[in-house]
């Protein structure tokens, strides 16, 4: 199959030896949008709307901190404050305390609830996990696109070393999405023998790493065990941030 813009990345993801090849995607993704937010996205208005409306979760925010760009941070997060001072300002202005009590109890209550949830909405948000969701939904769908037309990108899928488990449940839910009952039946129980055997391969690595705790064995050769630590963590969460090499 020809290479093009939707392909490239399934591809290259595919391409690196890694414990999840989607977490992989979503990493690189992460990074280049949290570049764009401290960068390009300060010049874009319709960005700019969004970053103040939707705010950075905890992850992210810290991220954008460890770039140690304090102006562009700054500035982020200069229009986000006063977007949350505003909607407390109209969370306190719509939810006045009836004149006279208790005439219009329970309508003050109501009118805290509606604009509570309205704030609500706006601390529980993050423009860039908003945005990963996003584009990791195309990912997906194109992913589907090209394991039904193209045989040596199946080998490739079946070759890897299996996923963390998040996106093994990921891949699940999209299989159901694009293929035909026969072709999932093939996909499920190979995509199962896959994860499985990657899970007990790890497993192995981690059981050998504690061993190698044990006096007995301090002698002994490592094996693939070094970092199994970092690859479990990855298995199990997708948790990407520990070098391999450690
Ligand atoms: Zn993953
Ligand atoms: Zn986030």
């Amino acid at each position: 199959m020809k290479e093009n813009i939707y392909t490239i990345p399934i591809n290259d993801a595919f391409s690196l030896d890694t414990e999840c090849p989607i977490c992989e995607f979503v990493k690189k993704e992460e990074t280049d949008r949290i570049e764009y937010a401290l960068g390009a996205s300060m010049m874009e208005p319709d960005a700019r709307i969004i970053s103040n409306e939707k705010g950075y979760c905890q992850r992210h925010t810290s991220m954008m901190y460890s770039q140690g760009n304090r102006l562009s941070h700054a500035l982020v997060l200069e229009t986000r404050l006063k977007y949350l001072s505003d909607v407390i300002s109209k969370l306190k202005s719509q939810t006045k305390p009836p004149k006279r009590i208790p005439l219009g109890k329970d309508k003050f209550k109501d009118n805290i609830k509606k604009n509570g949830e309205e704030l609500l909405s706006s601390v529980h948000t993050c423009a860039v996990c908003e945005r990963l969701e996003y584009v990791l939904d195309g990912f997906m769908d194109n992913l589907f696109h090209i394991y039904k037309k193209d045989a040596e990108f199946r080998n490739k899928f079946f070759l890897s070393k299996g996923f963390c488990i998040r996106h093994f449940e990921l891949l699940l839910r999209y299989s159901i999405k694009h293929l035909s009952n026969e072709e999932l039946y093939s996909f499920v129980g190979k995509l199962c023998d896959l994860e499985q055997s990657n899970l007990d391969r790890v497993t192995e690595d981690v059981e050998w790493f504690t061993k190698k705790f044990d006096y007995r064995y301090k002698d002994d050769d490592w094996k693939n065990s070094k970092d199994a630590v970092p690859r479990g963590c990855m298995k199990i969460s997708g948790f990407i941030d520990a070098q391999y090499d450690e």
